[in-house]
């Protein structure tokens, strides 16, 4: 590789780190201490965490841009503004429980434990959704070619969740909803 070629990589600039360093000291004094905080999570999981708290749980949801607002208010009218983590995945049951996404796994049990470890949360709330993308490329376009067939394909999805948690956390309730577009949702248990 010439001399050039790695001055011109050098002279990129990558923008979270420009702006990390334009802050002022005490924000970079934060992010090092957060980065050290999340270090110490992986290397000693025994410690106790000054970011611990106790809250009521995790809400597992899917990625899909019309949602987020929904499931956000939904939260709200349950009471539950602030009192819970959030982890967004495509097809949300369906990204954690589907052999096609089986990559995607790890990533959510594990911030499922650190979440349980720092938050103290009691139960997982899942929010599937109607016209999933993810549900189609998981199981097929025929599993949601019909309203029944896809109600079908993610109580499925939301009961094998369920099965898994309570092997993995077993401390941990659950409430399974699907949510339709107008933001109603279908419960399952
Ligand atoms: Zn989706």
């Amino acid at each position: 590789m010439s001399s050039n070629r790695v001055s011109h990589y050098a002279g990129l600039s990558c923008q979270c780190c420009t702006d990390m360093l334009s802050q002022p000291s005490s924000r970079r004094d934060f992010l090092r201490t957060a980065a050290g905080a999340g270090m110490a999570a992986f290397l000693a999981p025994q410690l106790s965490f000054a970011a611990s708290g106790n809250y009521e749980a995790m809400v597992l949801s899917c990625i899909d841009p019309r949602f987020q607002k929904l499931v956000f208010d939904r939260e709200a009218k349950e009471g539950r503004t602030d009192k819970y983590s959030a982890f967004t995945i495509a097809g949300a049951s369906i990204g954690v429980v589907a052999p096609a996404f089986k990559a995607w796994q790890v990533a959510f049990w594990d911030n499922l434990a650190a979440s349980l470890q720092l938050h103290n949360i009691k139960q997982v709330i899942v929010i599937n959704h109607r016209d999933c993308g993810a549900a189609k490329i998981a199981y097929g376009a025929a599993a949601v070619a019909t309203p029944a067939a896809e109600t079908e394909t993610h109580k499925n999805a939301l009961l094998t969740f369920k099965k898994e948690l309570a092997v993995r956390q077993p401390k941990l309730g659950s409430q399974l909803g699907l949510m339709a577009l107008d933001g109603k949702v279908e419960m399952f248990s």
